[in-house]
């Protein structure tokens, strides 16, 4: 979900000096700053990137309303500056008890989110009752620019025109709204059609995740280290005119630091670029000339990305109740059924170990970048079962 707020400063830490990557006030080692809690794994869709591996009916063993009160509350007990809560599945909607837990956080002073699946659920009553138990925001998914290929990569068709019209609703209701877009080779040449459509859609933040190869998305082909690069770069170029973030591909911040820095010195556009440049300039001339009048989102600045990461002020409670560093990184930390999540966040090995630079290895371990990208841990994991290994998915030779 959007990261922006009060709890972070400009200000960076790394060679070249960089106020372009934004760090947070407090100890991320204290406490998190994003919990995404997996309320369930019932979905009516069947996404081919489905980390979640979603089914139809929920799992008895789901953690309890009262389960997730309790966590709510643990949470809250931080006092201020508390966490940001996005529930997420699965599909939240299949939770009946989805407003009282939103209306529970909030009550606790907490910032709470809402990540729904773009079926016919995801009405705009829906998104009114969730504003009114005082939500915020709501994040939906769009992995093409149309019915075409969004629909093939859901795996249902009208799925493309429902989340669409979510969008719609969920602004209406007066939730801000994140659009999260998946990044593989079945996708990327979307990416800057998908760019003008969620610039219509008035997002807050478009997230464009880059796959990672857990769950269901071990059937999608990710990118290469070479042509992640490339759209790093595009969405850089992107950047003032659509309010963006990379999830899973945290080496974003190494590029926005390079530019600050005044270039790029070892890239250099490669044929991927070359072809999202073209599509972009063919439908949307304006979006690579800030200066140009026409469409715009936001005020025409690169937003600074945050510098956090899986166990490093982000955290994931599974819906039976397992704490990990990411949805993408399926590693146990421990349980909230059997010790807090606040307690855990602090002290697991696992998580703790993952929140130091120098236990990094491979590039990442000697890497100029490693204290404000320090890689993609969940891209480390999934591609060579080493958490504290070098991101793979990153082009950069320190
Ligand atoms: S080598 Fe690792 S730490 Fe350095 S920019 Fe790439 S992903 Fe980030």
């Amino acid at each position: 979900m959007d990261t922006e707020g009060s709890q972070i400063s400009r200000h960076g830490g790394v060679a070249p000096p960089a106020p372009s990557v934004r760090r947070l006030h407090f100890d991320v080692g204290a406490r998190p700053f994003l919990v995404l809690v997996e309320l369930t794994r019932a979905c009516d869709l069947a996404c081919r990137h489905c980390r979640a591996e979603s089914v139809r009916d929920r799992d008895p063993a789901e953690l309890t309303t009262a389960e997730l009160t309790a966590l709510l509350d643990d949470l809250a007990s931080l006092g201020a500056p508390r966490p940001r809560v996005v529930f997420t599945g699965g599909d939240p909607f299949h939770r009946p008890d989805l407003e009282e837990l939103v209306r529970h956080g909030s009550s606790a002073g907490l910032s709470v989110a809402v990540s729904p699946a773009g079926t016919p659920r995801a009405t705009a009553e829906r998104f009114g009752a969730l504003r009114r138990a005082g939500a915020v925001a709501a994040s939906l998914s769009i992995d093409g620019a149309g019915p075409s290929t969004h629909d093939a990569f859901r795996r249902v068709d009208g799925s493309f025109d429902w989340t669409v019209q979510a969008c719609r609703a969920a602004v209406a209701a007066g939730l801000r709204l994140q659009v999260n877009t998946t990044v593989s080779r079945e996708t990327v040449a979307d990416l800057p059609g998908i760019a003008r459509l969620v610039a219509d859609l008035a997002v807050v933040m478009w997230s464009v995740f880059f796959v990672v190869p857990v769950g269901r998305a071990e059937q999608l082909q990710p990118l290469g280290a070479d042509e992640t690069e490339d759209v790093l770069h595009f969405l850089h170029e992107l950047a003032p005119r659509v309010p963006l973030k990379t999830t899973e591909a945290p080496a974003y911040r190494r590029v926005m630091l390079e530019g600050e820095a005044g270039g790029h010195s070892a890239w250099r556009p490669g044929p991927l670029f070359d072809e999202l440049h073209a599509r972009l300039r063919a439908i949307w001339p304006e979006a690579l000339d800030p200066e140009a009048p026409g469409r715009r989102v936001h005020d025409g600045r690169r937003r600074a990305p945050l510098s956090v990461g899986d166990g490093r002020g982000v955290v994931f409670v599974s819906h039976v109740g397992d704490v990990q560093p990411s949805g993408f990184l399926p590693l146990v930390a421990g349980n909230v059924r059997e010790r807090p999540l606040t307690s855990l966040y602090r002290d697991s090995p696992l998580l703790r170990s993952l929140r130091d630079p120098a236990r990094l290895g491979g590039r990442c371990g000697r890497c100029d970048y490693a204290d404000s990208c320090g890689g993609s841990r969940s891209q480390a994991y999934g591609r060579s079962g080493d958490p504290l290994g070098e991101d793979a998915s990153c082009a950069y030779v320190p």
